[in-house]
């Protein structure tokens, strides 16, 4: 049960189906890209795992070790070791990023218990050393006035200091330029380990230059019509999209 898994879920919004029997399953120590031509569902996939309330979930089950997690709140789905980072992540004025993430993992302490302060600036400084952030970012508020970079540094120390077992990532129509690009597959890499699992959700080719999968996922109108290793995703690029969806129509 090392595994993060999506079984047959049928997810709609206003009334309109947008994943259509949706199943994977990733076990701990793989990254997984999911790839797809826009409108596909991917970040749909994204939100439902993170708890978001406006889709409705029709059937299925999103397993974390075996547990269910839908209809969890999304500090209960973090508790359950799942993180996601986003496109947009939030800013929060006057929070700086080191209180935050003291504030996270806090909330995920038994009843009465506090962070140690010296042991966690210790182990933040620690963090940020390994991913040469500079450590002046600690005070700064979360994302405000952060430019792109420093938004996904920011994401990769939250993620990194969250030791999540579970991490689904949408950089999908994000537009990272190359250093914000190199942050995040530097981050990754460095977080890749035999009990942790990636999701990496992408649109382009160019991220799976940096961060190698494992296996590739292809999604086509709601579920996966194509399943293979790293090659796929450069199949993909160089012949584009419009293969796939004359074999999913083939295949319907
Ligand atoms: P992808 O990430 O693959 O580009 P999305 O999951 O964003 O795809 O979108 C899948 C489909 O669901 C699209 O047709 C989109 O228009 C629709 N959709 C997604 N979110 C909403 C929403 N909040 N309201 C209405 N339609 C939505
Ligand atoms: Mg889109
Ligand atoms: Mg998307």
């Amino acid at each position: 049960m090392n595994t993060l898994e999506v079984k047959n879920l049928n997810v709609s919004i206003e009334g309109q189906a947008i994943l259509k029997d949706f199943s994977l399953t990733i076990p701990k120590g793989e990254v997984h890209a999911l790839m797809g031509p826009n409108g596909t569902g991917k970040s749909t996939l994204a939100k439902v795992m993170a708890g978001h309330e406006d889709y409705e979930v029709e059937s299925g089950e999103i397993l974390l070790e075996g547990e269910s997690i839908l209809g969890k709140e999304a500090d209960e789905i973090s508790h359950a070791g799942l993180f996601l980072a986003f496109q947009y992540p939030l800013e929060i004025p006057g929070v700086s990023i080191a209180n935050f993430i003291r504030a996270a993992r806090a909330a995920r302490l038994p009843e009465g218990e506090e962070v140690n302060a010296v042991e966690f600036y210790k182990e933040l400084y620690a963090k940020m050393d390994e991913l040469k952030i500079d450590r002046k970012f600690t005070s700064r508020a979360l994302n405000e006035g952060f430019s792109g970079g420093e938004k996904k540094r920011c994401e990769i120390l939250q993620m990194a200091m969250l030791e999540p077992k579970f991490c689904v990532m949408d950089e999908t129509d994000s537009g990272l330029d190359i250093d914000a690009l190199k942050i995040v597959s530097d981050g990754v890499n460095h977080m890749r380990s035999e009990d942790r699992a990636f999701l990496v959700i992408t649109h382009y080719q160019r991220l799976l230059d940096y961060i190698v999968p494992d296996v590739v996922h292809v999604m086509y109108d709601g579920r996966i019509v194509k399943t293979g290793d790293a090659e796929l995703a450069k199949e993909l690029e160089s012949k584009g999209y419009d293969w796939i969806k004359d074999e999913a129509s083939a295949m319907a």
